[in-house]
C-alpha cells in the first residue's frame, strides 16, 4: 500500500500544566478509543519503584520538581511509541514536555510515516493548579483521587483495590511550585508550536470532568 494513504489512526498529545486533569481525560478517553496509553511520569515512577538504572537516574530530577534530560525522556517514549500495541494509535500524557522533545517526535513519526491527529491543551490558571495538585491522591495502581474534588468512598482507601491513598512526593507545596515554574518556562512554548502546525485544540480544564471529556 503506499504511504500517502491516510490513515484513520488517532495519535493524541494532552498537553497542559501538572495537575490540569491530564491522567483523569486519559482514563475517560482510553474508554472512547482503543490507544496505547503512553505516559512519561507513570513510566519514570514505575522505574523508580522497580529501582531500575532508569529510575536512578530520573529520582534527583523528580524529586526537585525539574525536568527529567531530554536524552533519557526521549529514549523512553520513542522506545514505547513503536511498540506493537501503539500502531493503530496512542496517547501521549507528559510528553512532549521540550521543545527538542516535540522535534524528537516529529523527526520519529515522519520515520514511521505516521502523523500527530491533535494536540489537546487542557488549560487550568495556576492557584487552581495548587489545589488539585496538593488535595491529590494516588493509590499503588495509580488510580487517582482528590481529597475535595474526587474523594473516595472510605477515607484514604482506594475504592477499586482498597489501597491506603497516599500524595506523591513531588506533590508537595514547594515542589509543586517548582514544576509549575518549569512547565512556564519549558513547555509552555509548544503551545504556539503546535498551533502553528494546525494541531492544537484548546480546552477549559477548569470544568468539571464530565465536561472537559
Ligand atoms: P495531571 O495528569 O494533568 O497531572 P490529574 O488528572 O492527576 O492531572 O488531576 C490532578 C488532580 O485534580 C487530581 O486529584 C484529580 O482528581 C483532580 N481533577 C482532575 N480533573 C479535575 C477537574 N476537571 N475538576 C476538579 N478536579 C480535577
Ligand atoms: P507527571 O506524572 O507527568 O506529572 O511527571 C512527573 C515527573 O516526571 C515530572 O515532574 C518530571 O520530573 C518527570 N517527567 C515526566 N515526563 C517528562 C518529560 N516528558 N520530560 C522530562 N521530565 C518528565
Amino acid at each position: 500500500m503506499p504511504s500517502t494513504v491516510p490513515s484513520s489512526e488517532l495519535n493524541l498529545i494532552l498537553l497542559g500544566p501538572p495537575g490540569a486533569g491530564k491522567g483523569t481525560q486519559a482514563e475517560r478517553l482510553r474508554e472512547d478509543f482503543p490507544l496505547a496509553y503512553i505516559a512519561t511520569g507513570d513510566m519514570l515512577r514505575q522505574a523508580r519503584a522497580d529501582e531500575t538504572e532508569l529510575g536512578r537516574r530520573a529520582q534527583e530530577y523528580m524529586e526537585r520538581g525539574d525536568l527529567v534530560p531530554d536524552e533519557v525522556v526521549i529514549g523512553i517514549a520513542l522506545e514505547r511509541l513503536s511498540a506493537d500495541d501503539a500502531r493503530d494509535g496512542f496517547l501521549l500524557d507528559g510528553f512532549p514536555r521540550t521543545v527538542p522533545q516535540a522535534d524528537a517526535l516529529q523527526e520519529e513519526m515522519a520515520k514511521l510515516e505516521r502523523r500527530i491527529t491533535a494536540v489537546l491543551l487542557v488549560e487550568v490558571a495556576d492557584e487552581e493548579i495548587v489545589r488539585r495538585v496538593s488535595g491529590r491522591r494516588v493509590s499503588e495502581a495509580g488510580r487517582t483521587y482528590h481529597v475535595d474534588y474526587d474523594p473516595p468512598k472510605h477515607d484514604g482507601r482506594c475504592d477499586v483495590d482498597g489501597t491506603t491513598l497516599v500524595q506523591r512526593e513531588d506533590d508537595k507545596p514547594e515542589v509543586v511550585l517548582a514544576r509549575l515554574k518549569k512547565y512556564h518556562e519549558a513547555t509552555s512554548p509548544l503551545i504556539d508550536y503546535y498551533d502553528h502546525q494546525g494541531l492544537l485544540r484548546r480546552f477549559d480544564g477548569a470544568r468539571p470532568p464530565v465536561e472537559v471529556h
